[in-house]
């Protein structure tokens, strides 16, 4: 059976991964991304990854990094989260040193890849993938024209929304940027708001049920959810909304209420499914094997 290698890059770690054509992954590999060091640190371990998990079956190599990125030429526009990572051609500089190709995309994108192929996206013609992570991710496809990109690649930046004009300061300049509002970090915010005391967003849900201020941040971002919900059907009415990233795992404290204040809010609610996403950890190593089947040109 055919195999690619998938690579997600994050901020702490890379996670590589031998992927066959059924989405299996075959062989895995992951190592600490040194972000912090540069963007020479981080493509020397990139490397170290791929000779790891290097066989002769391996067709190509598909790569999925945070911020900007033009997805035909494997260049990262912009990128905050990895120093010096602005402006490398990530695809040229690491085709140098392999004999197969290699392709890059935008990490929310190579999510929402992932579940299209095998997740909770399977099946649907357009759908918008939202990640609640530290920050609020997104990508919007649809079957006739793929994911959108935008002129300047800086299209589905969905988290940069604007929620509450005049609000929260965002690290993107703008105030009132969804993600300060639909994220794990918002729930230290909302809880800080309130009380004027600092917790992390795992002690904030430890206490869920026995303090009304860790309830009342929680049951604000499922209010925000919702609000925001409203405005992703009336803007793009998609099939469905796939929500994933690691905040998911908290769903079962604010997920039916978020349901509930988006049928409440938004003028037509009906027609557009809202589900969790399938895959968590996994998402990144299989959208970017995924992304290399596709332009290898194995549908
Ligand atoms: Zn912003």
């Amino acid at each position: 059976m055919k195999q690619v290698i998938g690579i997600d890059i994050g901020g702490t770690k890379i996670n590589s991964a031998v992927i066959d054509e059924e989405g299996n992954v075959i062989d895995k590999y992951r190592i600490q991304s040194n972000a912090e060091d540069g963007r020479d640190e981080v493509l020397k371990r990139i490397r170290i990854s791929i000779d790891r998990l290097m066989t002769s079956e391996i067709e190509g190599i598909g790569i999925g990094t945070a911020g900007f990125i033009d997805s035909e030429k494997g260049i990262v526009k912009f990128a905050g989260n990895i120093e010096g990572w602005t402006g490398l051609r990530l695809k040229e500089e690491l085709e140098k040193n392999i004999s197969i190709p290699v392709y890059v995309d935008n990490d929310a994108n190579i999510a929402a890849l992932c579940e299209k192929w095998l997740g909770a996206a399977k099946g649907y013609s357009s759908f918008v993938m939202l990640t609640m992570g530290t920050g609020l991710g997104g990508a919007i496809y649809d079957h006739k024209m793929g994911f959108w990109q935008g002129a300047n690649f800086q299209g589905a930046e969905l988290g940069h929304m604007i929620l509450y004009p005049e609000g929260r300061l965002c690290t993107c300049t703008q105030h009132g940027c969804a993600e300060k509002y639909i994220a794990g970090s918002a729930l230290s915010i909302n809880y800080q708001e309130l009380t004027g005391k600092e917790e992390t967003g795992p002690e904030i849900i430890a206490k869920i049920e026995k303090d009304q201020a860790a309830k009342d941040s929680v049951k604000r971002i499922a209010h925000d959810l919702g609000l925001y919900l409203a405005s992703i059907k009336n803007i793009f009415d998609p099939e469905g909304v796939v929500i994933g990233g690691g905040f998911i795992e908290t769903k079962e404290h604010w997920w039916d209420e978020a349901i509930v204040q988006y049928k409440k809010i938004c003028n037509r609610p009906e027609g557009m499914e809202i589900t969790a996403a399938k895959f968590q950890n996994d998402a990144g190593v299989i959208g970017a094997g995924k992304l290399a089947f596709e332009k290898l040109g194995y549908k």
